[in-house]
């Protein structure tokens, strides 16, 4: 199954792919935990990538289509392949088309997880992550069992791009470059949408009942 996951930040993108990933073993390709590494590693493309990411803003058309090409080439791909945080613009979309095209292969299903503003700013100012496991939590909603530690025991961390100025930022950097693609797959009959308020159970048996009968 080869499946794109569209959303706001904060939707739940990367949880819900990560059991999507172990139900149809395929991978999850986040173009965001890719930059992540890049700039954790300082690479070229990392110390390029973290000024707009830092800022809330988009990186490069042409970094991520790169980043992605480069990904989708790989062997473990073959099967399938959940794309989370990628496309996120019209050009994205298109030169995705062009290079699964390319390949001999096109997206099944685009799964457009929504969720209202306001939930998404209290999401995203409580979330956490492990430095170790790279396990998320949420202040509120999934506490960490021991104060700012992990149940690994790793230090738990803020991401840079959380804190709210840029949370708001990246939100309409959202609505104006990223919702049109809602349209943009809307017209080939791709889109599926799944509400992204409840609880993660509810919301992956929804995204099960839009997948309903596919096999991977
Ligand atoms: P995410 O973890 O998906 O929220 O991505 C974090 C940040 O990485 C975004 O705010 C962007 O700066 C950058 N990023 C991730 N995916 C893309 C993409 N497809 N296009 C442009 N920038 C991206």
């Amino acid at each position: 199954m080869n499946l794109v996951l569209l959303g706001p930040p904060g939707a739940g993108k990367g949880t819900q792919a990560k059991i999507l990933t172990q139900k149809y073993d395929i991978p999850q390709i986040s173009t965001g935990d890719i930059l992540r590494a890049a700039v954790k590693e300082q690479t070229p493309m990392g110390v390029k990538a973290k000024t707009f990411m830092d800022n809330g803003a988009l990186v490069p058309d042409e970094v991520v289509i790169g980043i992605v090409e480069e990904r989708l080439a790989k062997a473990d791909c073959l099967k399938g392949f959940i794309l989370d945080g990628f496309p996120r613009t019209v050009r994205q979309a298109d030169a995705l088309k062009k290079t699964l095209a390319s390949l001999g292969r096109k997206i099944d299903y685009v799964l457009s997880i929504e969720v209202p503003r306001s939930d998404l700013l209290q999401r995203l100012t409580g979330r956490r992550t492990c430095r170790a496991c790279g396990r998320g939590y949420h202040i509120v909603y999934d506490v960490p069992p021991q104060d700012s530690k992990c149940e690994c025991g790793g230090e738990l961390y803020q991401r840079d791009d959380d804190l709210e100025e840029t949370i708001r930022r990246r939100l309409d950097v959202y609505e104006a470059q990223t919702a049109p693609l809602i349209d943009y797959y809307g017209s080939e009959s791709l889109l599926r949408t799944v509400d992204g308020v409840g609880t993660f159970d509810d919301i992956q048996s929804r995204i099960s009942s839009e997948l309903g009968g596919c096999a991977g």
